[in-house]
């Protein structure tokens, strides 16, 4: 769907628009044209539905920034995130929307130091980004209070619910105050978030960009058909020959993440791991290193990769095929994004062909079969 709209048609202030002009943001994706208006003027609780990678975190941010443009040293909105790098990455986000306006945004989340957050928490806070174990954490020790909210802020609502933290999120908002404003952003919303939603929010209008396909034409998705001990060889041939490669690398476990890094490393590739038994504090040097391109290969498990938002990848590989189709929509969803080109290689040895029609079945597009870039001369 095109969208014909300017960010300067939506209700936003001068301010914010030149925050948008200084990243680089020039036409609003579908979702912004439709919240942003509805969440200026309107009143009413919002869901906001939009496939990954179209902007929904600048959908509900910058006109909550716009609301909210005065410290008051009462906590005003708080956002939920799934994972730690999301909400650190949806709290950058924000402040960079925010420049000017003097708001503390802070991300919380388990991992970071108890204390360090404690501090910021009573010094005031404006705006919360906050994976739910540490904000319940923070509740519970009667650190967080979250009575004087205006707006409550549910992001990948669908990955919160596959993680598992409806109870939380339910928990949480318990302990808010009744008058606030709701959004929930996902890119599908299944029928327990629409559950949520029907028990908590009162006059709530339901704001989707439709949109057949669950990947983005934007990424060329294909296969190769590799047996597991020729797998390492057709990942370096892939990397070998692209010049501006940059990607990530999917594996299935732990394991296979710290093997892969290891065999990268030996043979001089600039590569390095990300997954949850590596700490806090590394994962997140390691996200920054890759995002400042000063690596062009990170390798992950899914759970660590979740809702990353990396800009300009060449890269996805699926080294393993992922075990449920949701999981190869999302993991492709890093590749493709904001009018970026793409490509998605997922391997699969002789014996995965049923789990890639599954795939095929929910993608609803063509996987096209390639082979391997001269790999054969490698294996003989
Ligand atoms: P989603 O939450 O829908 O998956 P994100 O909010 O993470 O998507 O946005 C995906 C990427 O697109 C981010 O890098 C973001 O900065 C960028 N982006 C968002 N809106 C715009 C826009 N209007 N113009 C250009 N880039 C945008
Ligand atoms: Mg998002």
């Amino acid at each position: 769907m095109e969208n014909l709209k300017e960010f300067k048609e939506l209700g936003l202030t001068s301010k914010t628009l030149e925050a948008l002009a200084k990243k680089g943001f020039e036409k609003p994706s579908p979702i912004q044209a439709l919240t942003i208006p509805a969440l200026l003027t309107g009143d009413k609780d919002i869901i906001g539905q939009a496939q990954t990678g179209t902007g929904k975190t600048a959908a509900f941010s910058l006109p909550i920034l716009e609301k909210i443009d005065k410290s008051t040293g009462n906590l005003q909105a708080i956002v939920l995130a799934p994972t730690r790098e999301l909400a650190v990455q949806v709290a950058e986000e924000m402040n960079s929307f925010a420049v000017g306006r003097k708001l503390r945004i802070v991300p919380i989340y388990g991992g970071q130091s108890l204390e360090l957050q404690k501090k910021q928490i009573r010094k005031g806070v404006d705006i919360i980004v906050g994976t739910p174990g540490r904000v319940i954490d923070l509740i519970n020790r009667q650190i967080l209070k979250l009575g004087s909210l205006e707006y409550f802020i549910l992001d990948e609502a669908d990955e919160m619910l596959n993680m598992g933290f409806l109870d939380d999120i339910k928990e949480i908002l318990s302990h808010t105050n009744d008058d606030k404003r709701m959004l929930f952003f996902s890119a599908t919303m299944p029928k327990e978030i629409m559950e949520v939603a029907k028990t908590y929010m009162k006059d709530h209008e339901v704001l989707a960009v439709k949109k057949r396909e669950l990947t983005t034409d934007l990424t060329d998705q294909i296969y190769f058909e590799v047996k597991e001990r020729d797998k390492f060889e057709a990942l370096c041939r892939i990397i070998d020959i692209e010049p501006d490669f940059y990607g990530i690398v999917f594996c299935r476990t732990k394991n296979d993440v710290n093997e892969v890094v290891g065999k990268l490393n030996d043979r001089g590739y600039d590569a390095e791991g990300l997954h949850g038994d590596i700490s806090q504090n590394h994962r997140e040097v390691t996200l920054r290193r890759f995002k400042n391109k000063n690596i062009n290969l990170l390798v992950a498990t899914d759970v660590a990769a979740r809702g990353i938002d990396v800009n300009d990848l060449s890269h996805v590989i699926n080294y393993a095929i992922p075990q449920e189709p949701e999981s190869y929509v999302h993991r492709i969803g890093r590749t493709g994004r904001a009018g970026k080109e793409g490509t998605a290689i997922t391997f699969i040895t002789p014996f995965e062909y049923r789990k890639l029609l599954q795939i095929q079945k929910i993608v609803k597009k063509e996987i096209r079969k390639e082979s391997v870039p001269g790999v054969k001369d490698i294996i003989l």
